[in-house]
């Protein structure tokens, strides 16, 4: 294939975007999928919502969570490519974890207690079908993509073949991944995610290996509209769902009211007035005949809450941006036990 015909759509002539990066393009014109790596998966497609309702809600959001004065800059309507793998993953892991243990020596006045580590074994095999998303760009991302993420995996399955009308005033981005290569991100995703997962139990890891087994592979394209805004002359990014029925905003930045700010400082001051409280009701028990580590706890906890309260009124109060996420950023989710 010479580099001409690489870039028009072998089924209606119609340019396409394939860049030397890009191996799966889709024709926006006739819905043809050009890959560089000859016949392979059909890509499925999320229906886009319309565009006027798409806009409609992102004014009205802007306005209510961003003040009236909140205009909207830049609107970018684009359909992404998303892989998604359902694999068997299987991690077998072998190490151990150090427990400290407490006992009473001696007896009567002269007890103590002493501390000592006992270390227990750790092994065991995760063994797990799980779906893990990778976006399909190698070296470009858009804002909210790992909520993007967690929200296709919930409904990856709710995808059509490929319709051009609706696709109409919407960015067709193309894959730079390949199927080997997608397959391959979403192997190292769940393999990091399982070494996590067993380095949280362990204290030492000898051993941790996980072996993968394909079930199946998708490309999913996605409508998402990338927001642009300004509020008070700063400027502000939003990520908005695009799938039909579903416009939610999947994660805004969003400008403090003066109102939150005054909240948010007002927690800290409460939690200082609470350790001053706290101290001067605690004064009596110093000096008393309670254990000397309960008596320093005593004398410590207001000071130690007090400069917390402080340090956390301080930062929030001079944050002059919050971030709202429609869903927890996750790019795998468990389907099941591996049998
Ligand atoms: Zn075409």
């Amino acid at each position: 294939m010479s580099l001409e015909a690489a870039h028009l759509c072998a089924n209606c002539g119609a340019p396409i975007d394939l860049s030397p990066d890009a191996v799966i393009a889709v024709c926006a014109y006739c819905g043809h999928v050009t890959s560089q790596e000859g016949p392979g998966v059909a890509p499925i497609l999320l229906r886009p919502e319309k565009e006027s309702t798409i806009r409609a809600f992102i004014e009205r959001y802007a306005r209510r969570k961003a003040g009236h004065n909140a205009v909207i800059r830049d609107l970018k309507f684009l359909v992404v490519p998303m892989w998604v793998a359902e694999l068997r993953a299987r991690t077998r892991y072998n190490g151990y974890r150090v427990e400290t243990r407490t006992m009473r020596v001696g007896s009567g006045r002269r007890s103590s207690v002493q501390t000592y580590k006992v270390y227990v074994p750790v092994r065991g095999t995760i063994d797990e079908r799980v779906a893990v998303a990778a976006y399909g760009r190698k070296f470009e991302t858009i804002f909210g993509l790992n909520v993007v993420k967690s929200s296709l995996l919930m409904r990856y399955d709710a995808g059509s073949e490929v319709d051009v009308a609706a696709l109409r005033g919407w960015e067709v981005i193309s894959s730079e991944l390949s199927e080997r290569e997608a397959l391959e991100a979403a192997r190292t995703t769940i393999s990091d995610e399982h070494r996590r997962r067993v380095e949280s139990m362990t204290t030492k890891l000898f051993d941790c290996y996980t072996e993968t087994e394909p079930i199946s592979l998708k490309l999913v394209l996605y409508p998402v509209v990338e927001v642009r805004y300004e509020s008070g002359g700063k400027s502000y990014r939003m990520c908005v769902d695009g799938v039909e029925g579903a416009t939610r905003v999947l994660k805004a930045e969003l400008p403090m009211t003066f109102l939150r700010r005054l909240s948010r400082a007002a927690a800290g001051i409460a939690l200082i007035l609470a350790s001053a409280v706290a101290a001067i009701y605690l004064q009596p028990l110093i000096g008393s005949d309670l254990d000397w580590e309960l008596q320093l706890i005593v004398i410590a906890t207001p000071t130690v809450t007090a400069a917390i309260g402080g340090l956390f009124g301080a930062t929030r109060a001079t944050a002059i941006q919050r971030v709202e996420r429609a869903l927890e950023e996750v790019d795998f989710r468990v389907l099941g036990g591996g049998a």
